[in-house]
């Protein structure tokens, strides 16, 4: 097939090599990162869409996704399917999609869970909403660059699956990370703490795959100086999103309207930028004293 891949960062790069590696012929498009090995560079977003089968977008947010829509989906050709893999708000979504369909393309929201790992390792999880006949097109890409992708419904359906696996995320790494500071203040040693939840009522993926306290578990950002992995603000960023999309959709999620306030906190006023979000441990400890 020959894609269009446009924003080859952290996640986009790997991807977009992925897919070179396969044998695909891709045109890469960034206003800054440099083009991974196999992709060939392109002039502009919209000639990197210019002849594409498939145009993948692997950007920011919302607001840069819109704006790059508006130059590439004129420049591709009848019947493309242009498919979005950036984690951006629902509504962001459903407008390109609209807008992709109006000009006679097809178009897939198909944001993505494994982090940086999961794209190099072209094991990514991807949530996708969209017509059956454009995942379909799309799908021997998703089984490239992932292991699994679920179509999830219509447009906007795969950011919605997204911002409410994440939203559950932070809920359950800070009550994961609080418990771990109220086991610590009540005297509870952490790998016995550890080897109850992991395999009582209280284990989740936080505690289980991706321990918050260093030293115990499978290895995890807390044994690297909680260095990223999955930064701070970006949960920060997907809470926002889910606490958008409720606010619009007009319901109630106090837990993630918490979680929200509370890595905004950690963010914007202490020092949990450019730090893992499981971080949110050395934190309460901090606070407990
Ligand atoms: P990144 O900042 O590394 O990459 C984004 C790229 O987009 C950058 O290279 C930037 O130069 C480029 N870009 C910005 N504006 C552009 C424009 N107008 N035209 C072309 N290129 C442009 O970010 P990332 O970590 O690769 O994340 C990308 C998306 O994936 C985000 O929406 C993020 O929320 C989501 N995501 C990230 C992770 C992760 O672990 N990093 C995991 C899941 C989902």
């Amino acid at each position: 097939m020959k894609i269009g891949f446009i924003g080859l960062g952290n996640m986009g790069g790997p991807m977009a090599a992925n897919l070179a590696k396969a044998g695909h012929e891709v045109a890469g498009f960034d206003t800054a990162a440099p083009m991974p090995e196999g992709v060939t560079k392109a002039d502009s977003a919209a000639a990197a869409a210019t002849g594409a089968d498939v145009v993948i977008t692997m950007l920011p947010n919302g607001k840069i996704l819109r704006s790059v829509a508006d130059q590439v989906i004129p420049a591709m050709a009848e019947g493309a399917v242009l498919c979005d893999c950036s984690t951006v708000d629902v509504d962001s979504a459903r407008a390109v999609a609209e807008q992709a369909n109006a000009a006679g393309k097809g178009a897939l929201d198909a944001p993505v869970s494994g982090g940086i790992g999961g794209a190099q390792g072209g094991t990514l999880t991807f949530m996708v909403g969209g017509p059956d006949a454009a995942f379909a097109t799309v799908q021997p890409l998703f089984d490239i660059m992932g292991q699994k992708a679920v179509h999830c419904g219509e447009a906007g359906a795969g950011q919605a699956a997204k911002i409410c696996n994440n939203m559950i995320l932070g809920v359950t790494m800070i009550a994961t990370c609080e418990a771990f500071a109220l086991a610590d203040k009540l005297g509870l040693d952490r790998q016995k703490m550890f080897d109850v939840v992991s395999t009582s009522s209280g284990y989740s993926w936080s505690m289980n795959a991706y321990c918050p306290a260093p030293g115990i578990g499978p290895k995890s950002p807390a044994d690297n100086d909680y260095k990223p992995g999955f930064a701070a603000e970006l949960m920060l960023k997907d809470l926002n999103l889910s606490q958008d999309a409720a606010n619009s959709a007009g319901a109630d999620t106090p837990m993630g309207r918490q979680a929200r306030d509370l890595y905004a906190q950690f963010v914007e006023h202490e020092d949990g930028r450019g730090k893992d979000f499981s971080a949110m441990l050395p934190r309460f400890n901090k606070l407990n004293g």
